[in-house]
């Protein structure tokens, strides 16, 4: 016998309607594969069978809710009205015309990955990319694999996974986390190193350097570029040039990890990869898609013994690009080689004036007028982002939001976030501020659609 309650729960559960009856009363999903839509639907049925029939409610509406949910978690363009140039969660760099169209040509058609034109026989992989890399790095050699943190894996392996030589002297304050779940000291357990530290978080001397190599146990010494943070005050930390000596003379290998690799001069005197290897490193690491502004790579640049040993890594192969990547990051290259950096999407962000900035901010607004929302034009600072340049902002010109109709800053940033395209601003100073450095040109109309449709 069931009790009541238990009838009642069984009778509640009747109520909930069949997959079948939701599917026809939904209709054509034209925009997700028939197996998701089903999967969505089940997952909502059962949901709501769980709840002890948790009929009330519109049960045909909370579907149509989860597939709309469903679609927003697609990867899709967005607007990047945050100022932060390489944000990212949004996707690091984005790429420039040239190279998308040099990469849809390669995407879409055979080509000479792994093949010699001239003599027709297999040939090496990205032979050109290494050779202009190395150009644009003045190093001897380059090669490039998925990250950095890949690129940092391989030469961790490479120098210091066998035993004895199997310690890495590293200073304390650039036992750092870079980004979600990315922190040098696991990187370089994982990579099957140990870990030498030497200093303190503010202090480390060439003589701790000097105490810490073992010949017969030192593997590498390596240098981490504090990329997201800046330590003032009563900080001390020998050169790139006077630990490159050190190395020498105890016949240990030296390598830097830049991170952001910077080909330009910046504000902040971040060390470019060529500077790095002139003042003595034997190798550095570097991301393809912070400041070089191309897609998501590793590059290893420096000494060529090297650079060649690391290739025959039975790893590499395993941390390899693909033909996608490998295309446009010789477009890229070669627009930096060729100084056009204005193809360089986050180079022509960071060098927008702000009368440029402005003449586009008042396009955009004079046409909004009697909106449900008051729109002016505000200043603000833009970011580098990506952990890079922390200290280096830049004056911008943004669209302020203010609802007229009471609606909160919260709410209005949650309308143009789950519209399309999603635009993500930020809140500050009472507004939802919409910076132009980082939205591009060719979206202006549709950011003012997406604000006229508040
Ligand atoms: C960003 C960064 C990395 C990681 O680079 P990915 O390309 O994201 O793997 C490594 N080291 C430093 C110093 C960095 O700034």
């Amino acid at each position: 016998m069931q009790s009541p309650d238990q009838r009642g729960a069984t009778e509640q559960r009747r109520k909930i309607p069949s997959v079948d009856r939701v599917l026809r009363e939904l209709g054509p999903v034209v925009d997700l594969p028939r197996p998701t839509v089903l999967n969505v639907v089940r997952r909502e049925l059962a949901r709501r069978r769980d709840v002890a029939g948790d009929t009330n409610g519109d049960v045909l509406g909370g579907i149509r809710q989860a597939l709309e949910d469903v679609r927003r978690s697609r990867i899709q363009p967005l607007i990047n009205a945050t100022g932060v140039i390489i944000h990212t969660n949004f996707g690091r760099s984005p790429l420039g015309q040239a190279v998308v169209q040099s990469l849809a040509a390669v995407a879409s058609n055979y080509n000479n990955l792994e093949f010699d034109l001239i003599t027709g026989q297999r040939g090496g992989r990205a032979n050109y990319l290494e050779n202009t890399l190395a150009l644009l790095c003045g190093a001897q050699a380059a090669t490039v694999v998925n990250n950095c943190a890949a690129a940092l894996v391989l030469v961790l392996r490479h120098f210091a996974s066998r035993a004895p030589r199997t310690r890495v002297v590293i200073s304390r304050g650039e036992l750092v986390q870079i980004g979600g779940g990315f922190r040098i000291p696991e990187i370089l357990e994982a990579s099957g190193a140990e870990l030498r530290e030497i200093g303190t978080t503010n202090k480390t001397t060439l003589d701790d350097y000097r105490h810490a190599i073992d010949p017969q146990r030192t593997a590498l010494i390596l240098k981490v570029h504090q990329s997201n943070f800046f330590m003032g005050g009563f900080v001390e930390s020998p050169s790139t040039d006077q630990i490159a000596a050190t190395a020498r003379q105890a016949g240990v290998p030296f390598v830097e990890d830049l991170g952001s690799g910077a080909t330009f001069d910046t504000q902040e005197k971040e060390p470019t990869p060529a500077d790095a290897l002139a003042r003595g490193a034997d190798l550095v690491t570097f991301s393809g898609d912070k400041l070089l502004g191309g897609p998501q790579a590793g590059i290893i640049a420096g000494s060529a013994s090297h650079v060649e040993a690391l290739k025959k890594e039975p790893f590499f192969r395993a941390l390899r690009c693909d033909k996608l990547v490998l295309a446009a990051l010789q477009t890229t290259v070669d627009l930096l080689l060729s100084d056009q950096t204005d193809q360089i999407p986050i180079r022509a962000m960071m060098q927008l004036s702000v009368d440029q900035l402005r003449q586009r901010a008042e396009s955009i607004t004079s046409p909004l007028q009697g909106l449900s929302v008051t729109v002016s034009i505000g200043e603000t600072h833009s970011e580098i982002g990506g952990g890079s340049l922390p200290r280096t902002t830049l004056p911008s010109i943004c669209i302020d939001l203010v609802s007229s109709s009471g609606t909160s800053l919260e709410d209005l940033a949650t309308k143009l976030r789950v519209g399309t395209p999603p635009v993500i601003g930020r809140i500050a100073e009472g507004r939802l501020k919409l910076d132009l450095r980082t939205v591009f040109p060719s979206q202006d109309q549709l950011l003012a659609e997406r604000i006229r449709g508040l």
